[in-house]
Parts: structure tokens; sequence; C-alpha cells
């Protein structure tokens, strides 16, 4: 069985900073600016820009403890993540998990647009992927974190 997604719900890029970024992905490549919100339980400030059914994420750390800031400083901006949409996220955690690919969070917790979980790029070609239940999916009550925001 393989995996089902919906759409590619995002590709994240991590950058120095949104509001230059702004200047080339809204201003010059034109595309809308949905929405700049904290995260603060990840440190990091985030964008998202549509593009059709997709977005791009703009990710800028808040501080210098986290990965994505580790990412930032010892390879600068660029490509981070690949955001894949499943219809149930606890599911198919459990599936990968079966079939051996690793996982960087074992359940859904809770990302800005759903239920999120990270997969290690080591079971992914080397390529960070995050899958997300989307807005209104049945993870967010069954997993006691309220309405969507
Ligand atoms: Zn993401």
């Amino acid at each position: 069985m393989s995996l089902p997604p919906g759409r590619i719900h995002h590709i994240a890029v991590v950058v120095r900073s949104i509001e230059t970024s702004l200047g080339l992905y809204r201003d010059l490549l034109g595309l809308p600016l949905e929405t700049i919100m904290d995260i603060p339980s990840d440190r990091v400030r985030i964008a998202f820009l549509g593009v059709g059914e997709s977005k791009v994420e703009l990710v800028e750390p808040t501080d210098d403890t986290t990965g994505v800031a580790r990412f930032l400083a010892s390879r600068g901006e660029g490509f981070h993540h690949l955001c894949l949409e499943v219809e149930n996220l606890a599911e198919e955690l459990t599936r990968l998990a079966i079939s051996g690919v690793e996982l960087i969070d074992s359940a859904p917790r809770r990302g800005a647009e759903g239920p999120v979980a990270f997969l290690h790029p080591r079971s992914c070609g080397g390529v960070l992927v995050e899958l997300i239940e989307a807005l209104g999916g049945p993870s967010w009550r069954g997993l006691g974190m309220g309405d969507p925001a």
C-alpha cells in the first residue's frame, strides 16, 4: 500500500528574514501572502504564500537553539522540507513505522494548519518529509488539540 497524499500541502524554505524574502516570493514572483505567524513552541516565525492548491512556507528561526536555526547556520537559506497532505495522520504514522520508516514525530503534533508529523530524511532519500492532516480533518479533536485556530 502506498501513501495517498491529497496534494503537496507546502514546500518549506528556511530564510534569514521573512520580511526580506517577501521581496522575492511576494513582490517579484507574485505569490499572494496568506499569513505570517509566530510558532513559539518551535521557536520560528512562518509565512504561507499560496501557489494554486499548495503553498510555499517561509521559515525564519527566532533564536539559535533549534534544528532549523542550525540548518540556517550551517547550510544557509534554502529548501528545507516537503509537506504532503494525508487523510488520517495517525494511521499513516503507524503504517509507516511498521514499514520501517524512521519517524521524527511518533505521534501527530499541533502544526500551524493541522496535526503534523515529520519523517526522518534518512528514510526519505535525504528529504525531510512532513505529513499533515488537512485543516478540518478528524485529528484535531481526536488528539485533544481542540478546534482549528
Ligand atoms: Zn512545514
